[in-house]
């Protein structure tokens, strides 16, 4: 149904230039619920906004069932006919009433009679639960009214594919899982849809497929399974499970062990870790720097903590290791040894590479 190539979209003021999307390449087929994370600002809703000509691309091709919609001649209202969007902050209009706001479109662009448009947007408001707020204002709904409202409003126009850009962000957490509700049954009549969302366990249930997109790209995708218990790349693990990291890099053995002590207690009472493990973690790097590695050049030490699975790992990179370092540590080394207690599991995956679970 879409398929895009290479897209690409630089935006440009004055002297300034930022490319927000490098090279975009994907397809979405009929019936697809495609869900798109990844981190704030890596041009999810500008990717959004370039398959509707919100924004106009700068290089690349987006293909609507067979319609280079990116050609200067296509008639823009069509397309944007065929795609409904629904925005973060609903952009209803305020000064008529819920059923207007249903009804105006239907009427004007597609040319339906009136008495036609209020049966369907009846029929509409009445799916999302809002039957009875057909004759209020905007004003007079709560926010997640308000987005059920902007949800029957885009149905109106039959589009062939729905586009959501965080349809649940603007709203109170109490308001959130009314407005799932609705997307949910969408998705269960078999509409099309691709939606921008940070709720990973409505993104999981949902998705026939997941785009993480970063750097400009989609720099993963895959079934919710894949993307969510098996992603394959770095940068979509740490997103996944929620990843937090801690990194120092000690030039010789004159490093400053209290400076670098206090920004571990920080990081760890941040994410409410505990003075135990706090003093573990800080117990291990000083044996580890003081005993067993031998600085045979800078040392790189990564604390990592997954807010997901809630475990806890420290990673040392010892750079110009040429053999194994802890094959070469005395059996009956007392450092090795209060290093391994301290620790659920200690292991050197490559030469000068310990890593050390929690
Ligand atoms: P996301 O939706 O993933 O958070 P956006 O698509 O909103 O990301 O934005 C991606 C980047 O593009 C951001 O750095 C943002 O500041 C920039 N950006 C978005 N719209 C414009 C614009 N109209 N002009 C200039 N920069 C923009
Ligand atoms: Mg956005």
């Amino acid at each position: 149904m879409i398929t895009v190539r290479h897209l690409k979209k630089v935006f440009r003021d004055q002297s300034k230039e930022l490319t927000v999307l490098s090279d975009v390449n994907c397809e979405i087929r009929k019936g697809e619920v495609i869900s798109i994370i990844g981190p704030s600002g890596t041009g999810k809703s500008t990717f959004l906004r370039c398959l509707n000509r919100l924004e106009e691309a700068t290089a690349g091709q987006i293909e609507i069932d067979g319609v280079d919609i990116l050609d200067r001649r296509t008639d823009v209202s069509l397309l944007r006919r065929k795609m409904g969007m629904v925005f973060q902050n609903f952009n209803l209009f305020e000064h008529l009433t819920i059923l207007d706001n249903v009804t105006l479109c239907p009427i004007t662009l597609l040319g339906q009679s009136r008495a036609d448009a209020e049966k369907r947007g009846m029929e509409l408001l009445e799916m999302v639960g809002l039957h009875d707020k057909a004759g209020s204002l905007p004003c007079e709904l709560s926010g997640g009214q308000k987005q059920r409202a902007a949800i029957a409003r885009c149905l109106a126009m039959n589009p062939e594919i729905i586009l959501f850009d965080e349809p649940t962000s603007a709203l109170d957490p109490t308001m959130v899982s009314e407005v799932l509700a609705v997307i949910r049954r969408l998705a269960a009549q078999g509409m099309t849809m691709a939606i921008v969302s940070h709720e990973m366990q409505f993104v999981r249930d949902v998705s026939t497929r997941v785009f993480f997109m970063y750097g400009g790209e989609i720099y993963e995708e895959g079934t919710p399974q894949q993307i969510f218990d098996n992603p394959q790349k770095p940068v979509t693990k740490a997103f996944v499970n929620r990843i937090r990291s801690l990194d120092f890099r000690l030039e010789s053995r004159h490093y400053d062990l209290y400076g670098m002590f206090g920004r571990i207690e920080t990081f760890c009472s941040k994410y409410g870790l505990g003075n135990d493990i706090t003093g573990k973690v800080q117990h291990v790097i000083e044996e580890m720097l003081s005993e067993i590695l031998p600085f045979s050049g800078p040392v790189s030490l990564n604390l990592e903590y997954s807010e997901k699975t809630y475990g806890l790992s420290l990673q040392f990179t010892q750079e110009n290791a040429s053999v194994p370092i802890l094959a070469g540590i005395d059996a009956d080394s007392v450092s090795l040894m209060l290093v391994r207690g301290m620790s659920k599991s200690v292991e050197e995956t490559e030469p000068g590479l310990i890593r050390v679970e929690f």
